[in-house]
């Protein structure tokens, strides 16, 4: 005899495992909050447009990717080449880096940021970034939050970076290059 309950049953399951990812794969519906921002999507960011890299020093540059005025922080590339040295400086909030490419230290600790790793530095880290003599290139993403305290070897302030100092940077530099100051509207959130 036919057990037509179970047919039902294995109809039901399959029913339901179409229906379950028939949901999986469906878009969310509604619309994002109102007071949402844009996302930012870059290609290429290590790539070579060197109209995108802002120099900081003859050795150092940064090409913005994320500028947050509201949240007070700011995503970069970092890129030192040949051996440059990064001003020492105290960091009153957090910071995340990942090597994307060659080699650095800090002359305060022992260990070495290889390509690859991501540290995290801590709120009232002091430190000063140097690149090693046989790295001729490293890149780095950063995000740090708050600022870039400047000081000389006793803690004594001598200048800060905060998202706003380095909005302003950008804005130079695009505005030197032809691309007009409101270019980095696009990476300002
Ligand atoms: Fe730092």
């Amino acid at each position: 005899m036919r057990d037509s309950g179970g047919d039902q049953r294995r109809e039901d399951v399959l029913a339901h495992q179409i229906e379950t990812r028939d949901e999986a794969f469906t878009p969310y519906r509604l619309p994002f909050p109102i007071d949402a921002m844009p996302e930012i999507v870059l290609e290429n960011i290590a790539g070579d447009d060197e109209r995108m890299w802002v120099p900081q020093t003859e050795h150092v540059s940064m090409r913005p990717l994320c500028l947050s005025v509201s949240g007070g922080y700011w995503v970069n590339l970092l890129r030192v080449r040949r051996s440059g040295i990064l001003t020492r400086h105290r960091h009153p909030g957090p910071v995340h880096a990942f090597v994307l490419k060659g080699r650095w230290r800090y002359l305060e600790h022992s260990w070495v940021a290889e390509e690859g790793s991501y540290a995290f530095e801590a709120p009232g880290e002091t430190h000063t970034l140097i690149v090693p003599e046989d790295v001729a290139e490293m890149i780095t993403l950063f995000h740090v939050t708050g600022a870039l305290i400047y000081c000389d070897p006793d803690g004594r302030q001598t200048g800060y970076d905060d998202v706003f100092t380095k909005i302003d940077m950008c804005r130079r530099h695009f505005e030197s290059i032809g691309l007009g100051g409101d270019y980095v509207k696009q990476f300002i959130r």
